[in-house]
């Protein structure tokens, strides 16, 4: 099945700008912002992210106000302080061996950057490989990896698969299946987190009073070092 696999990816692999480098800050960059946002959302603010720091280094020596104020709109803002943390750490001590030391990066992403960057034989399983994986009952092997991310977004979705499609059908056993609908994301409209949100985005703005500001959305933005508090004022962190 890999075979076949890797033959279908050869034709019909995402051309995404992340797949056309191994420099590992690049692509741990990608890797933190898919975490919770979608491909076409990221594509566009990789790009720019990377022309403005381009390297681990100048990430590094940026003040982390500028890094929250480039991550707005890409949404779970802590992300940001986390790669911001991530390249200082980098910079001062080059690239770990056990890359889950760095914040913000948790055992999928290490697999991600291990294997796309360095080399690594390592699989990083996302909830669309673990899904090939699940329906086929194959274990494939790391070289398979960017394959199965594709075919899961492309062809074996998560309710109505394109079996039809797809270029494991003849041997897959799951193939033709219906699969119940997932559970719905909680909606972000009126949220906790449309809250956060939207006091960063004043906060981002200029600095505020408390007065100004939901103060619970605040104390949680304090928590995560997204801003920070002082003499009844909130700025982003200096
Ligand atoms: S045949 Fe259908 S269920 Fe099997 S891997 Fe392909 S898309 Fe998924």
């Amino acid at each position: 099945m890999e075979e076949l696999l890797l033959d279908w990816y050869a034709r019909e692999c995402r051309d995404l700008p992340w797949r056309r480098t191994r420099d590992p800050y690049a692509i741990l960059v990608s890797e933190v912002m898919l975490q919770q946002t979608q491909v076409e959302r990221v594509i566009p603010r990789y790009v720019e992210w990377l022309e403005r720091w381009p390297t681990a280094d100048t990430l590094a020596a940026a003040p982390l106000a500028d890094v929250i104020r480039a991550w707005q709109g890409l949404g779970y803002n802590r992300r940001g302080v986390n790669l911001h943390r991530a390249a200082q750490v980098v910079a001062d001590h080059g690239w770990p061996d056990d890359l889950t030391e760095l914040p913000g990066v948790g055992p999928y992403t290490a697999a991600a950057v291990g294997n796309f960057a360095f080399g690594r034989a390592e699989l990083p399983v996302d909830t669309n490989v673990e899904r090939v994986r699940a329906r086929t009952g194959v274990t494939f092997t790391p070289n398979a990896a960017q394959a199965l991310m594709d075919l899961g977004a492309t062809i074996c979705l998560a309710r109505i698969p394109r079996c039809e499609r797809c270029p494991l059908a003849t041997a897959c056993p799951s193939r033709g299946r219906r699969y119940e609908p997932r559970r719905k994301q909680s909606r972000f409209e009126g949220s906790f987190r449309q809250r956060r949100a939207a006091t960063l985005r004043l906060v981002a703005e200029r600095p505020r009073t408390l007065a100004e500001l939901d103060t619970d959305a605040v104390t949680s933005l304090a928590a995560d070092g997204l801003v920070a508090v002082g003499e009844g004022r909130v700025r982003l962190p200096a």
